[in-house]
Formats: structure tokens, sequence, C-alpha cells
């Protein structure tokens, strides 16, 4: 299986002018490159824009339709013509209060639609110092996961304390967390690595630590950069 790499837009770019050149640039830098596949997770107003790459969502929510202001269902995705949806990203537990319980529901729900999750899991510098990786991640993926078809998703290890800071896991820890968690899921899951991932690491998580993907935020944003990291997969 091709390595599974995925772009994180997050609230980027602010105008549709650069939210259309940036995924204009990555789809002239993708198009002769059939070593990995490419999904973009826009900010949601942006999906009915972009054509011609795969799509992912950066959330959702687990009720169809109705009163819930604000929020966007897996119907709407699908109808958007996304594949997958990231689903408990950390800044979405940290800032929006999200829970395994939730996370749980709305992993659910995508499956059920047809939606591949990508699932986030991961622990804070805190948490490390204490000990507690083991334990952190065992919890999001027993109440995250619960009944969950482990084989239809794909997992995203990312240790929150790399997220964003330009501070990369080293890729023989990373391989160990790696190994980790397959063990606590299935030796066969589809497993991310992300955090600070750039053009010049993104090969040792791939070919060194033997992760089937990754998940970039930052470096995504910079369509040279993210094209890179295509062509190193
Ligand atoms: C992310 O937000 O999922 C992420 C990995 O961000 P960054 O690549 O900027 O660390």
């Amino acid at each position: 299986m091709k390595p599974l790499i995925v772009a994180n837009w997050k609230m980027n770019p602010v105008t549709i002018k650069e939210a259309e050149e940036l995924f204009n640039s990555v789809k002239h830098g993708v198009k002769d490159i059939e070593s990995a596949e490419t999904v973009i997770c826009p900010p949601f107003i942006y999906l009915p824009l972009l054509k011609g790459l795969t799509l992912g969502a950066q959330d959702s929510y687990w009720e169809e339709k109705g009163a819930y202001t604000g929020e966007v269902s897996i119907a709407m995705l699908k109808e958007m013509g996304c594949k997958y949806v990231i689903i408990g990203h950390s800044e979405r537990r940290k800032y929006f209060n999200e829970t395994d319980e939730i996370v749980n529901r709305k992993v659910k729900t995508a499956l059920d639609a047809g939606l591949i999750p990508i699932v986030c899991i991961g622990e804070t510098e805190e948490e490390r110092e204490m000990d507690k990786t083991e334990g952190v991640l065992e919890e999001e993926i027993k109440q995250g996961l619960d009944k969950v078809d482990v084989s239809k998703i794909v997992i995203a290890y990312e240790p929150i304390w790399a997220i964003g800071t330009g501070n990369p896991c080293d890729v023989e820890e990373a391989q160990r967390m790696k190994e980790i968690i397959q063990k606590m899921v299935l030796k066969n899951i589809r497993l991310l690595y992300g955090g600070s991932v750039k053009a010049n690491n993104a090969e040792g998580y791939l070919k060194q630590a033997g992760f089937n993907g990754l998940l970039v935020g930052g470096a995504s944003l910079d369509a040279k950069e993210f094209v890179e990291i295509l062509n190193n997969s």
C-alpha cells in the first residue's frame, strides 16, 4: 500500500484566493508522483472549491442533520467529495474539549457512512515526562475505538509536544511507539506519524520507522515543501 500523506491545513489560509493557489500548486507538483497517496484537509468552506486531489475534512459531527449550530455532518462531507476525516486531533481535544467518548461517536458515524477516519492519538510533554505515555495511548485507544472495526481506520500517532514545535520525535523513538501501538491495536493497522514533519525528516518515519504515512500540519501550507515531502515518500 502506498504511504498516505495527509495535509492538515488547520484554519489556513485566510482567503479563497490563497487556498486555491496553494491547492493548485500542490496539484501541479504531485501530478507525476505515483509513490504516495495525497490527501488535502482544508477548512470546510474550501472543500467545494478544490478539485483534482483526494480530500479529507478536519472534523465532523455525529448527527446527520438538525439543530446543531455550527456543526457539519458526515453526510455533508461525503457530498463534498471527502474520502477521509480527521477525528480527535489534539487541538480539538485541547481547545474544544473533545473527549474519547466524543471521538468514539464520531469515528463510528464516519465508518457507518463510508468515510475513513484518521484518528489522532498522542501524549503531552508532561505525560511523557511522568512516564504516562503508554497509559494515555491505551486509554485513547480503549475508549476512542471502543467497538470500532480498527481494520477500517487510520491512526495517526502525534506526540503533542512535537506538533507545531519544530521539535519532531526521534525516528527511533517513533518506531518504538509505532510497535507499542500496533501491539495495542492491530499489527496491520494503517499508522501515520505526525509532528513537525518536514521534507528533510519525512523519509525516516516512512522508510526507517516503517510508518504507513504522515500527517503534516505547518509544512503542508508551503506547496514546495509539501511536494518535496511527497517526493521523498
Ligand atoms: C498536526 O497538526 O497534525 C501536525 C502534525 O502539525 P505540524 O506538522 O505543524 O507539527
